[in-house]
């Protein structure tokens, strides 16, 4: 008889395997998470997370480990005009991904997950019902895989899941000065050199800043970055020593999500909205997703891991193609779509809608082609 060491191993301690762990060990299914740093580890994110996202992962409470509720957003257009909206209660908050992706793993480990930090895994193959995972320390077996060890995933690429597309974006931390003459709001910046938009998120006791593209490389970060912080009059908070950068994978629509025992979620995935570049909610979706369909094949249905794969392309790969279409229009024509659509209130009042989780991109999309875009600034 095979030995298991676990009926279930998530590779990768992010959000979206630390909540796949979560809620299999709530259901009393044996887990295992393996994670390539010692928690707590620094990972290069804005840390901004959703109503939507905070709906995802309750009952969870992430109070704890919030460091801003945003009041407020400051949208810029290319030639420098800007606009100023109150937000929504608790529509937007910031997290440090140290603390945040700590805690989601603690309430994995409450419910009974077990973890392996310091451990990366080297590679994984299939075997005789099951897999086997080798990292730099030993060598697990167990029923079924859940790849969630983020962009450049060791799982994915050794199961030939890796995705193609890719996004980029970098973030700097700034010093705690930055925040002294900060007014708490969100800041995004469209120039017309990037294909995305320059942002600064307040953190707590500091800021952070950065640049994502919808392409597959920063065209020219350094002006970029330099231009976007002198034009705060934050360049003196930035060490450039600091600057982060890493790429954010997109799914296509030929994907495919699951080999043999394993499936992939989050990142490894490529599940990240291209729009915005936020894929922390989607990494929690497509973990809650995972485990849901996991358990569904402990319990016997073979087929479930392609219809993990069938359901990440209807409820998420169908998300993503809309939110494409937005980016394409607004990192293509930022000047006109600021002028004509950003700060009209309807407009924002539906963005505002889109991220506490009332209304989707499709949905979106769906009204903007059927009225044309005057829907936008009239609903
Ligand atoms: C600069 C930047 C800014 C961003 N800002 C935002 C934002 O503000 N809001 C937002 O929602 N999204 C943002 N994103 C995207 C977001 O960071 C990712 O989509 C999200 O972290 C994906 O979560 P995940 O759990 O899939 O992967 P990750 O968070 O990357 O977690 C993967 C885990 O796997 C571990 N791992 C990797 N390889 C191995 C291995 N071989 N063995 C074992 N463990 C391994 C890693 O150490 C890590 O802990 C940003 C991305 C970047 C690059």
């Amino acid at each position: 008889m095979i030995r298991y060491d676990a009926d279930v191993i998530v590779v990768g301690a992010g959000p979206a395997g630390a909540t796949a762990a979560r809620f299999l060990a709530a259901w009393g299914i044996n887990v295992l998470l393996i994670e390539r740093f010692r928690l707590p580890r620094y990972k290069p994110c804005g840390g901004a997370v959703t109503k939507r996202t905070l709906q995802l992962l309750a009952p969870l409470d992430i109070s704890p480990v919030i460091e801003t509720w945003v009041k407020k957003l400051t949208v810029q257009s290319p030639n420098g005009d800007s606009f100023t909206v109150v937000l929504p209660d608790q529509l937007i908050a910031t997290v440090m991904r140290n603390k945040f992706d700590t805690y989601l793993t603690d309430a994995a480990l409450a419910s009974g997950a077990k973890l392996r930090d310091g451990e990366p895994v080297l590679r994984c193959e299939q075997v005789k019902e099951g897999m086997e995972i080798v990292t730099a320390k030993r060598i697990y077996r167990c029923l079924i895989l859940i790849g969630a060890d983020g962009a450049n995933s060791v799982v994915a690429q050794h199961l030939g899941l890796k995705q193609k597309r890719k996004a980029v974006s970098l973030v700097a931390e700034l010093s705690a000065e930055s925040s002294e003459r900060w007014d708490g709001s969100i800041h995004l910046h469209f120039p017309f050199s990037l294909n995305g938009y320059a942002w600064c998120f307040p953190k707590g006791n500091h800021l952070s800043a950065g640049l994502y593209t919808h392409l597959p490389s920063i065209p020219n970060w350094r002006d970029n970055l330099y231009r976007y912080l002198a034009n705060l009059e934050l360049l003196n908070c930035l060490d450039w020593r600091k600057v982060k950068g890493h790429i954010i994978p997109i799914a296509g629509k030929k994907s495919v999500f699951h080999k043999g025992n394993a499936i992939v979620v989050g990142d490894a995935a490529g599940v990240a909205d291209p729009f915005t570049g936020e894929g922390i909610s989607w990494a929690i979706y497509t973990g809650r997703m995972a485990a849901a369909f996991v358990r569904v094949f402990l319990e016997g249905e073979t087929d479930a891991l392609s219809d993990y794969t069938r359901s990440v392309h209807e409820e998420v790969l169908s998300e993503m193609t809309a939110a494409h279409w937005f980016a394409r229009l607004l990192f293509t024509f930022p000047q006109f779509c600021f002028q004509h659509f950003l700060h009209h209130e309807p407009v924002l009042r539906n963005f505002a809608k889109l991220l506490g989780g009332e209304v989707s991109y499709r949905q979106l999309w769906r009204k903007a082609l059927s009225k044309g875009f005057s829907f936008l600034m009239h609903s």
